[in-house]
């Protein structure tokens, strides 16, 4: 059980604002921002390579904390500056010939499909997407069909940005074992919300962002690398993933820091750390837990409003809840939300093309919860949602 009035009274957001837009950007614990703050004062008045090397060991524990939260070991981390960062510095370094076949979700990320287009464009790689099932996740039947010795890869998306699917990754990452094809997955939206574990998932490669559910400061995340792929080498080198070492030769740095770079913000880094062990200390499965269920209270609450449809899919639903209402326009409902004290979302047709375009949807409102939300936080919401045609 977490106590959530502490938990608040730790987060001085909560105080000030309804933030329901967690799957944009969480508000950190306090101790994050302490943290930052110090860091980047000591930073600006000892200097930084000297305040760096005074906090060395900190920085080395954050290895170890990311393995923690996801079962790995140390050395199979890479600190990235985004999940982006992340995740394309580990796709294009994948080798791809004329087709090679790429099997990815219908709940893609923008950012993801555009890359797949890029190097299907450069490599004559293919890209397709698995049928969904009948709970709108990706079906496990239709993967399996799917497979020959062309698959390269499995690239999924773990929960998409614009909605409360959690895509089924412990059986992908069962197929993708049995048949030994790469799986990549993209966890940026599920670290932070519910325990990942990435023997049991059976990826070879994960990315996660900071901002998001981990509640880290934004312009963090980092990369999971599998000790096995050893043979992947990152498409760009320099000083930090690579040593130079003669006029002629470098030596590729080894483990997952190999896909790091020399510069950093060290603060972020710092603050990346601190929300992990707090996230650590208030148990991933409680987390879980208490996000279900205040992102199934609302859910069902807006079910109950007057021409609001909610369109989440799947079979385990997580923290993001995405609703339209009737002739309304996302962004104003979200203007109007906004001036009344409370923080959602929308999402539109390019962050998720072929999910949308598949659903017939341009925009959806989302509203994300996260654990240090209360039930009455979502009342408020609700009750302004079925007011909304008198707020200005
Ligand atoms: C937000 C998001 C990303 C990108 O995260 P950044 O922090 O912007 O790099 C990637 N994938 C999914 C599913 C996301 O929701």
């Amino acid at each position: 059980m977490l106590d959530i009035s502490l938990i608040r009274s730790q987060t001085k957001g909560t105080s000030q604002i309804i933030h329901l837009n967690n799957a944009g950007c969480a508000l950190p614990p306090d101790s994050v921002l302490q943290k930052m703050q110090n860091y980047l004062t000591e930073e600006s008045t000892f200097g930084g390579y000297e305040t760096a090397q005074k906090y060395a060991t900190e920085f080395r524990k954050g290895y170890d904390l990311l393995a923690k939260l996801i079962n790995c070991e140390p050395s199979e981390i890479a600190m990235c500056e985004s999940a982006t960062v992340a995740w394309d510095r580990v796709f294009y370094s994948l080798p791809f010939q004329t087709g090679d076949r790429i099997l990815t979700s219908h709940v893609e990320y923008g950012s993801n499909f555009i890359a797949y287009l890029q190097i299907a464009k450069r490599t004559g790689a293919k890209i397709e997407i698995i049928p969904n099932d009948k709970f709108g996740q990706v079906c496990i039947e239709s993967l399996e069909k799917m497979l020959d010795s062309k698959v390269k890869l499995i690239s999924i998306t773990h929960i998409p940005t614009n909605g409360g699917l959690v895509n089924p990754a412990e059986k992908i990452g069962q197929i993708a074992k049995k048949h030994n094809i790469w799986y990549l997955l993209d966890a940026c939206q599920s670290v932070g919300q519910m325990p990942i574990d990435v023997q049991k998932i059976g990826c070879d490669m994960l990315t996660a962002t900071g901002r998001k559910y981990m509640r880290a400061p934004r312009g963090t995340g980092f990369l999971f690398i599998s000790k096995k792929l050893k043979e992947i080498e990152p498409l760009s080198l320099a000083l930090g993933s690579a040593f130079w070492d003669s006029e002629n030769s470098y030596k590729i740095t080894e483990n997952a820091a190999r896909f790091e770079l020399f510069e950093a913000s060290y603060a972020a880094r710092l603050g990346m750390n601190e929300a992990v062990e707090y996230m650590l200390d208030l148990g991933l499965e409680n987390i879980w837990q208490r996000i279900q269920d205040l992102s199934g209270f609302l859910r069902n609450k807006l079910s109950q409003i007057k021409g609001v449809q909610v369109h989440d899919l799947g079979e385990v639903k997580c923290g993001i809840v995405t609703f339209t209402m009737q002739n309304q326009a996302a962004a104003q409902i979200q203007n109007k939300l906004s001036k009344a004290g409370v923080n959602i979302n929308f999402t539109t047709l390019n962050s998720t093309l072929t999910d949308m375009k598949a659903r017939n949807l341009t925009e959806l409102l989302r509203a994300s919860v996260h654990y240090y939300n209360t039930e009455s936080e979502i009342e408020v919401l609700c009750n302004l949602l079925e007011n909304i045609d008198r707020l200005s």
